[in-house]
């Protein structure tokens, strides 16, 4: 077990299971343990009512049909078949896709390897706040554009990209959009039809859920959107997902997507608070600089650069809270974070930038005590 004084503040790189959300998890490990494929049975029928439930209460979450959703093992599965499959199915229309800098690896490797395939992807920039430049855009998508990449909020700064207006360009060209929103559920509104998205991903355990699920919403209707399996085989989730369902981490994935939803709005503004006292405490008396837009920002988040501090020397002095540098992904090599690349941020202050993210667990007890020990560990580094 971990000490009670540990702080955890890195709720965007996964969060703990709710305890609501074990609750009904467990005893479909070894009650209820059918096979939700084996419907010839009350104990495979009983899964699979379960996975129906769960499949709504996701739907829902994000206003779509429970049609319009297959079960993942998580949003880089997700990513690697929407991209890949619609780069496929697609390209009699064109060859070309469109990303931001900005976005997760693993949208960005899944273009690079169309690009490898002989795609041409347009990787384009975003500015200093980490927003995009849609006239640069509008002038990038061409007829030939089958597929564009957006994320609603991004992961290491918590800026949120205007979608609708991305969705409304790209359809005018015909072209088909893809938003990874991995990071919006429980923090904002998330309604798929009115951010246009064609094709989206969200992930349990960015929500309270278990690791190893999440979901693909594919619009089925103004377009019909076709996409391929990644894994072929017992022909599940309508044949584009085939391996018997994961029904425990379904069913937590449900219960988390209620909880989200009913609690959003009031989780937002009291995370809100939290976050409002840090920043206050760690720019005036830490002289930090907020990274990324500060209007269009989920409220969880916070990337925070420290003049004359290596983050890593920040994190090593405060072992009793976990934040992080860059991205969680890439932290095993001290590589910059390519996002705070893509901002123009130079590489000091990159390499002097931490993100701290907040969650449902976080107290006010929390945010005054990593005010103290990030407050005294920064004056202690800038003394040196
Ligand atoms: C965590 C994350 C992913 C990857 O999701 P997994 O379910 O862990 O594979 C993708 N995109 C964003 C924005 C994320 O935060």
């Amino acid at each position: 077990m971990l000490p009670n004084e540990y702080l955890y503040l890195d709720y965007n790189a996964t969060t703990p299971v709710d305890p609501l959300v074990l609750q009904v998890m467990i005893p479909f490990f070894n009650v209820h343990f059918g096979n939700a494929a084996s419907t010839t049975h009350s104990l495979g029928r009983f899964a699979a009512d379960a996975v129906h439930k769960s499949r709504e209460q996701v739907s829902q979450l994000i206003n779509c049909e429970s049609n319009e959703l297959i079960f993942t093992s998580g949003s880089t599965e997700a990513i690697n078949q929407a991209i890949s499959s619609i780069g496929a199915i697609y390209r009699s229309k064109g060859r070309h896709i469109i990303t931001w800098k900005s976005e997760h690896k693993a949208v960005l490797e899944s273009c690079e390897r169309l690009e490898k395939l002989g795609y041409q992807v347009s990787m384009l920039s975003v500015n200093r706040e980490g927003m995009p430049d849609l006239e640069e855009f509008e002038k990038t998508i061409t007829n030939e554009t089958i597929l564009v990449s957006a994320m609603l909020v991004n992961n290491e700064t918590g800026v949120i990209f205007p979608i609708e207006a991305i969705a409304k360009i790209t359809h005018a060209k015909n072209s088909l959009l893809f938003c990874d929103a991995t990071q919006a559920p429980g923090k904002m509104h998330v309604d798929v039809n009115e951010l246009g998205a064609d094709l989206m991903c969200i992930s349990a355990h960015k929500m309270y859920g278990p690791k190893g699920i999440g979901a693909l919403f594919i619009r089925r209707k103004n377009p019909r959107v076709v996409i391929e399996p990644l894994l072929v085989g017992g022909g599940h989730e309508r044949g584009l997902r085939s391996g018997t369902l994961n029904v425990p981490a379904i069913v937590g994935f449900g219960e988390a997507s209620k909880i989200s939803l009913e609690n959003y709005w009031e989780e937002g503004s009291r995370i809100s608070r939290l976050r409002t006292l840090l920043e206050q405490e760690l720019t005036t008396n830490g002289g930090g600089y907020v990274n990324g837009s500060i209007r269009n920002r989920v409220a969880n988040t916070s990337n925070i650069y420290f003049e004359g501090i290596r983050a890593t020397d920040l994190i090593s002095k405060t072992p009793s809270i976990a934040i992080a540098t860059g991205s969680a992904c890439t932290s095993a090599l001290p590589e910059p974070s390519h996002v705070l690349t893509a901002m123009g941020l130079n590489s000091k202050q990159i390499m002097g930038s931490v993100r701290i993210s907040l969650g449902r667990f976080t107290t006010m007890e929390d945010i005054t005590g990593a005010i103290k020990i990030l407050g005294s560990a920064i004056n202690k580094l800038r003394e040196k």
